[in-house]
């Protein structure tokens, strides 16, 4: 037996640390699977609790620094983000309390470089006297206090040949301070040797400063991020009030059981899933849904946990409790697909596997070079104190971090957002395929239309009076799951229908069902259906239904058609619209539907779109998906998830339309709640905004590695002279991760 669950992660500071913390679980005997997550600061690991569980795969990581712990499973997420607040109050003092000292450097800096230009006078000689013994105080004092974690890193990639951002950092500063360190002490005796005249403790303590501040700010930025989960955990209430022995008790919410009577009170939270007993009002599904309007309940409506009551009261027996309910699948999912990969994000991730290792590599190839190119120019001092410059530039400059933040924090945005909307994504890989989509592919029942078919109409034949007939058509259909039977049913019951005991009922897929009554065997369905019996249905009447759109249900034994039922489906409110934006959006849009040819034909019509394929088998929509694929396209699905499985199972992606809170999520890609064509549309945005967000962020972050290095490097100072400074490559480096996730929290205000 195994089991997938997902753990925070403790002391995560760059994509590189989700690197080592995955290989590191992964080699654990046990474990199958490990996913680590910069983002989300979690992990997602697949596992044999009889091999090994959370304290064990906890240790394992904690020798490099980081720790493991399980998630609230009650999805309070306060404690959690108590603690994360008060490791950045700490962070926040030591930045702030050092912040000075690197002004003080900054300024001496600019001094510096402009006194050597002429545009200022040399500093004083005092001031020069003042700051001598400055730099290596002030810089002693920086790394005492802000070091730590470099160091860590140092210690671990020698004790374990691990590396991570950190170990750059350490190396890259410590290098710095240790050669400037050198020249303090011993400095005539090395003028000799070495140019004397630069030392890098300003830098030290600028580099220390600039990335400690970065951090912070990309700590404070991405709490931000998961705004959206904490507001969906928010919507769960604490207590109910419960009806025990007619006493209403305030109980938290913990102690409700099934069946359970609970008391919801105007403007009261609805804590648990279940159905409205007496009373009734307009529920607030919002929050939910994304639907604006008060949605009417009364007795034997559902309702959902999290939702609101307006002004009307009502008791409502509990039906799913806890984790059972339709708010903690949500808060799951929603969870989940923020820690779910992108398939872009691979390339990332491979890149910041090697990366680090290749750096330091780098580094020290160019800390080489330097000495034997540049010395031969130079002169050994100055080649050195350049190629160090070089050195401690790289090595600060090539932090992987904007590269692991640039995919997870658009993901975490982008999907918190949809939650916000009704749209609910299963993983990161749904988002990039619909952004990717080409062509979507509509079910009719329920997606174009509204899936609930009125009656319309009822013509006899061979003899049969209405009752009769009606009681035999809601015979079969009582043992049918589809809309077409649920209208007819409803009707019959109206009028007097009487339900018969059936032997032997089948549902003839995409054609209808047929059942023995009294052993006499029945079908209704398709004109396709009892054409293959045989039977000739009267044409003038068909058509005549058909070309306004609606559905026959056609009676018939084996002999003789009995009677013929038109059902009529409503095009769901805004469907034309949202047809019209999808084609300026540049998507094709197709029907494929098991329906009447011509009963198809009116309501695409009537909605806009050109593409149906009519009278088809489940078995053939599924084929028409896979030649849609082979043609190279991706296609979406959109369905009632009803009996169109297998073609959403197929589509690169499945959407699948709830009417309003009554779904089954987790079963498609994409989950519209309020399912509206319109939403359709909004998550194609949606996925469209997330992705461009994810490219953005992930151009801007190897631009600024790619470039970062050979400048750092020196690689153009010989042509223009130009050679990044480490204080500035400690600037740019803390400055791409905060922009990256900056840019990440832009897409919350995004229009969809
Ligand atoms: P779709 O999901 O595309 O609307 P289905 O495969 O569900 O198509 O059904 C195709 C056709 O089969 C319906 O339009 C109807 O004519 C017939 N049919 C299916 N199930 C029933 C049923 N329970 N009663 C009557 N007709 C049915
Ligand atoms: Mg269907």
């Amino acid at each position: 037996m195994t089991e997938t669950k997902t753990f925070g992660i403790k002391g995560m500071h760059c994509a590189s640390c989700a690197v080592i913390i995955e290989k590191v679980l992964k080699e654990q005997r046990g474990v199958l699977k490990a996913e680590a997550n910069y983002g989300t600061e979690q992990a997602r690991v697949t596992f044999d609790p009889a091999l090994i569980l959370l304290p064990q795969m906890s240790s394992a990581i904690s020798q490099y620094g980081y720790a493991l712990s399980a998630r609230d499973n009650t999805g309070d997420v306060n404690p959690q983000k108590k603690a994360k607040l008060a490791e950045l109050g700490k962070i926040r003092l030591k930045v702030f309390a050092i912040l000075p000292l690197a002004i003080i450097s900054i300024l001496e800096m600019v001094w510096d470089v402009l006194a050597q230009s002429g545009y200022m006078p040399e500093m004083p000689k005092l001031l020069a006297r003042i700051f001598w013994a400055y730099g290596p105080l002030a810089a002693t004092l920086t790394i005492l206090i802000l070091g730590k974690p470099y160091f860590l890193g140092i210690w671990r990639f020698l004790r374990y040949r691990k590396a991570n951002m950190d170990t750059l950092i350490g190396i890259g500063t410590s290098v710095a301070y240790l050669y400037s360190l050198a020249i303090w002490i011993l400095g005539k005796r090395l003028s000799g040797f070495i140019d004397i005249n630069s030392t890098y403790f300003e830098a030290t303590i600028v580099v220390l400063v600039f990335i400690s501040l970065g951090k912070y700010l990309e700590a404070r930025a991405k709490m931000k991020t998961g705004e959206a989960i904490e507001k969906l955990i928010g919507l769960q209430a604490k207590t109910a009030l419960v009806l025990k022995d007619g006493q209403e008790m305030e109980l938290p919410i913990e102690q409700l059981g099934h069946g359970d009577i609970v008391v919801i009170k105007p403007g009261g939270r609805i804590p648990v899933d279940g159905e409205i007993v007496t009373g009734q009002s307009y529920l607030d599904e919002a929050m939910i849904t994304g639907e604006p309007v008060p949605v009417k309940k009364q007795a034997g409506d559902k309702v959902v946990a999290g939702t609101i009551n307006t002004n009307g009261s009502f008791t409502m027996r509990a039906t799913k409790i806890g984790a059972e309910t339709m708010l903690a699948h949500i808060i799951k999912m929603v969870e989940d697909a923020q820690g779910s990969k992108a398939p872009i994000q691979a390339l990332a991730d491979r890149i910041s596997a090697i990366f680090v290792p290749t750096v330091l590599l780098i580094a020290l190839i160019s800390l080489i070079l330097w000495l034997i190119i540049g010395g031969a120019y130079l002169g050994f001092g100055k080649s050195l104190s350049m190629g160090i410059s070089a050195l401690v530039g790289i090595l600060v400059i090539a932090c992987p971090c904007a590269l692991g933040l640039a995919t997870p924090t658009a993901i975490i945005v982008g999907v918190g957002k949809g939650a916000s909307e009704g749209i609910l994504v299963k993983n990161a890989e749904a988002l990039e395929f619909l952004q990717k989509v080409k062509i979507i592919v509509a079910d009719k029942t329920g997606t174009i239309t509204k899936g609930w078919p009125e009656f319309a109409g009822i013509s006899l034949y061979g003899g049969m009076n209405e009752t009769e007939a009606l009681s035999i058509l809601s015979s079969l259909e009582n043992k049918s799951e589809h809309p077409i039977a649920r209208s007819i049913m409803e009707y019959g019951q109206a009028h007097g229908a009487i339900i018969h005991p059936t032997e032997s009922f089948q549902a003839i897929d995409g054609k209808g069902i047929t059942a023995k009554i009294n052993r006499v065997e029945y079908f209704a369905g398709s004109e396709r259906l009892v054409k293959e019996l045989g039977l000739q249905p009267e044409a003038d009447i068909l058509n005549r239904e058909t070309e306004r759109g609606g559905t026959p249900v056609i009676l018939a034994n084996r002999e003789k058609i009995l009677a013929i039922v038109f059902v009529r489906d409503q095009v769901r409110d805004g469907a034309r619209e949202a047809i019209e934006q999808l084609e300026k959006m540049g998507l094709r849009t197709l029907i494929l539907t098991g329906d009447d040819r011509k009963t198809t034909a009116a309501i695409a019509r009537e909605v806009g779109i050109k593409e149906f394929e009519a009278e088809l088998l489940p078995g053939q929509k599924l084929e028409r998906i896979k030649e849609l694929q082979k043609s190279g396209m991706v296609v979406a699905m959109a369905g009632d998830g009803i009996n169109d499985a297998p073609a959403l199972a197929q589509a690169d992606i499945g959407i699948a339309m709830g009417s309003g809170t009554d779904v089954a999520i987790e079963s498609a890609g994409i989950t519209l709640l309020k399912g509206d064509v319109s939403k359709i549309v909004k998550a194609v945005r949606l996925a469209r905004i997330t992705m461009r967000g994810v490219r953005q962020n992930l151009f801007w972050a190897f631009f600024y590695n790619l470039l970062g290095i050979p400048l750092a490097a020196g690689l153009f100072c010989p042509i223009f002279g130009w050679m990044l400074s480490p204080v500035f490559a400690g600037a740019a480096m803390a400055l791409s991760s905060v922009s990256v996730v900056a840019n990440s929290l832009r897409l919350r205000s995004a229009k969809l």
